[in-house]
């Protein structure tokens, strides 16, 4: 089966036998090495990130390592603004609500782009807000979020930016140094092709040495990780084949040209789907602002998405439904993953037998 759907992904032989490694305990130096190893993998994957930023492993889903991020960074005595423009971003207000923080959405159609005049009256109108969070790839339509204009209304203002970058992370480009991001979001089996269960934040090395914050919730406490898996301990069972998984995987970024390579690899992946749609009639939702690893398309005239689903699942690929009001009106297609030239062939000919 090709998983066409945003994640998890398709594995490639190398990650898939990183899974069959010999059993290990998450409290022997093996695992501090292998945990190590990944953390400064991942700080590598954007040059000149580690100068400012360290990762942090987690056993969670990248929900988990939004929530870790919210929980430990996002504060009790003033508010946090999120910006919102899909089901990713709605998730984060959703968050900081359950965690009891001030916040406030800005809460815009999950059609268009963030609006900049809106952030910037509702700074203005809220001195109170010493923080701002947002999606970088909202996976909702596949916008990937124009980050460089926000991050330099949050430097002017030293207002602290979290990303959720579950869905860009090692395939769009993240600009540690100049936007200056708190923290960013991430996951191991999006644009990083590991297993699901493991996820991560890269956050300011500066806060996690000295920050003396308590976050909301003992297990996603981002700061006793640090802590923890610096002095090669983790505080609970972790996701020890997702662990081994993931380093496999960051080894084939890695080697393959890292984060730039790979988003012409999913640029190239998803023009050919589009062409091959517009001659199907399945226009895209977006005129502009695509991220590369996923498009949200338009069904045709009388087509939807169980006989599409269906049919190419039979034809050994799975798509996505849209979300929310969005459901009825269109499919998605991610790139990301293990896919080779004659699944690429494969696809064409399925998408061309299923909708035409
Ligand atoms: C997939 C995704 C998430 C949630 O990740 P899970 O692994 O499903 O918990 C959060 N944010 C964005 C932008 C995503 O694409």
């Amino acid at each position: 089966m090709i998983l066409l759907n945003p994640g998890p992904v398709s594995l490639s032989a190398k990650v898939r036998r990183a899974l069959q490694a010999e059993d290990l305990c998450h409290r022997e130096p093996e695992f501090a090495a292998l945990t190590k190893a990944i953390l400064e993998k991942l700080e590598s994957v954007y040059r000149g990130a580690a100068q400012t930023h360290a990762a942090v492993l987690l056993t969670a889903s990248g929900s988990g390592a939004v929530e870790a991020m919210l929980s430990t960074f996002a504060p009790r005595n003033s508010t946090t603004l999120v910006v919102a423009n899909g089901v990713y971003g709605e998730r984060m207000l959703d968050m900081l609500t359950r965690q009891g923080k001030p916040c406030i959405g800005l809460t815009g159609s999950w059609e268009s782009p963030i609006e900049l005049e809106s952030v910037e009256r509702l700074l203005a109108e809220h001195p109170d807000i010493s923080h701002l969070a947002v999606v970088h790839h909202e996976t909702t339509t596949g916008r990937l979020n124009e980050l460089s204009a926000i991050a330099k209304l949050c430097a002017e203002r030293q207002i602290e930016l979290m990303i959720d970058a579950v869905s860009s992370f090692g395939a769009e480009w993240l600009d540690f140094e100049v936007w200056n991001p708190l923290a960013i979001a991430s996951t191991a089996n999006k644009c990083l092709h590991g297993v699901p269960g493991v996820s991560f934040v890269m956050a300011r090395r500066e806060t996690l040495e000295h920050s003396q914050t308590q976050a909301t919730t003992l297990y996603f406490d981002l700061l006793r990780y640090y802590r923890d898996q610096r002095s090669g301990w983790s505080p609970f069972t972790q996701a020890v084949q997702g662990f081994m998984a993931l380093d496999a995987a960051l080894d084939e970024l890695l080697d393959s040209g890292s984060w730039s390579a790979r988003r012409e690899v999913y640029r190239q992946r998803s023009a050919r789907i589009a062409t091959r749609l517009a001659r199907l009639g399945a226009q895209p939702l977006l005129a502009e602002g695509a991220s590369s690893m996923l498009r949200s398309y338009l069904y045709p005239e009388g087509k939807s998405y169980t006989p599409l689903h269906d049919g190419l699942k039979k034809r050994g690929f799975t798509i996505y439904a849209g979300q929310g009001p969005l459901q009825a009106r269109i499919f998605r297609i991610a790139t990301m993953g293990e896919i080779g030239e004659e699944d690429m062939l494969s696809l064409m000919n399925a998408l061309t037998e299923v909708l035409g």
